[in-house]
C-alpha cells in the first residue's frame, strides 16, 4: 500500500473537502505517518474516515476531528502548547509540526511508552510526554499559548483555564460520556472566557483520579 498516496487522499477527501483550509495544518497532516501511530494489523485502515482502537480500550481519533481541533487552536507558529490524552500521539505529531514545543499527558503507560517510541522514529525533538492524570494540567511549564484536550470531560475543567495565557484557546469536549460538544474558550484581557461551541463529538472519557473527572466547574 502507498501511504503517502492514502494520505494525500485523506487530506482531500475528508480534510479540505469538509472545508479546512488552513494550510498549515493541512501541511501538517500530509507531513505525519499516520500508519506508524497503529498497529500493523490496522494500517490498511490507517486513513479511513474513521476513529480506531489503539489498545486499553482507547482510540486515536478520526483525522477530521484532529484537523478541526488543530485548526481551533489557531496556531501562528511558536507557541507552547498542552495536550491532555495524548494515546497513539498523532495528534501530538501532527502538532508537533506546527508549534515550538507540545507538553502531552497520557495516564496509560504503555500507550505512552509507544507513542514515545513512534515519537523518536520520525525525530520528533519538540515533545515532552509524560505519564500521569492530566486533569491537573502541567502546572510548572504554565501558562501555555492553547490546551488541547482528546478525551470527553463533564464539565469545563478549571484547571484548564487556569493554565491558559491571555489570549490564548482551550479546545475541549464537554458533555455527558454518549455525545459531547467541542468548545473553545479563549482567555480574555479581563480574565474572563469568551466561549465558542463548535460542533457535536464523541470522545473516550477523561479519567480523573476517582474515575470520570468530577473537579470540572
Ligand atoms: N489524541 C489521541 C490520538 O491522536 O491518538 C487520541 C486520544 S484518545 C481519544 C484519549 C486519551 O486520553 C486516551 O489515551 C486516554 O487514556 C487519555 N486520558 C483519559 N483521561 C486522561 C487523563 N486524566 N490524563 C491523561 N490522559 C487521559
Amino acid at each position: 500500500m502507498d501511504y503517502a498516496v492514502a494520505r494525500r487522499r485523506m487530506v482531500e477527501s475528508q480534510i479540505i473537502r469538509r472545508s479546512i483550509t488552513d494550510q498549515s495544518v493541512i501541511d501538517a497532516l500530509l507531513k505525519t505517518p499516520r500508519h506508524l501511530f497503529v498497529d500493523e494489523g490496522l494500517r490498511p485502515h490507517a486513513y479511513s474516515d474513521a476513529s480506531l482502537p489503539i489498545g486499553e480500550k482507547q482510540t486515536i481519533s478520526q483525522p477530521y476531528m484532529v484537523a478541526a481541533m488543530t485548526a481551533a487552536l489557531g496556531l501562528e507558529g511558536g507557541e507552547r502548547i498542552l495536550e491532555i490524552g495524548t494515546g497513539s500521539g498523532y495528534q501530538t505529531a501532527v502538532l508537533s509540526h506546527l508549534v515550538s514545543r507540545v507538553y502531552t499527558i497520557e495516564r496509560i503507560a504503555t500507550l505512552a511508552g509507544r507513542a514515545r517510541r513512534v515519537f523518536d522514529q520520525l525525530s520528533l525533538t519538540n515533545v515532552n510526554l509524560k505519564v500521569g492524570d492530566g486533569t491537573v494540567g502541567w502546572k510548572d511549564q504554565a501558562p501555555f499559548d492553547g490546551i488541547i484536550v482528546t478525551a470527553g470531560a463533564p464539565e469545563i475543567p478549571t484547571e484548564f483555564l487556569d493554565q491558559l495565557d491571555v489570549g490564548a484557546p482551550l479546545v475541549v469536549p464537554v458533555g455527558p460520556l454518549d455525545q459531547q460538544i467541542l468548545l473553545r474558550l479563549v482567555r480574555t484581557e479581563d480574565g474572563r472566557f469568551s466561549r465558542e461551541e463548535l460542533m457535536d463529538c464523541r470522545f473516550v472519557p477523561l479519567i480523573g483520579e476517582t474515575g470520570w473527572m468530577d473537579n470540572g466547574c
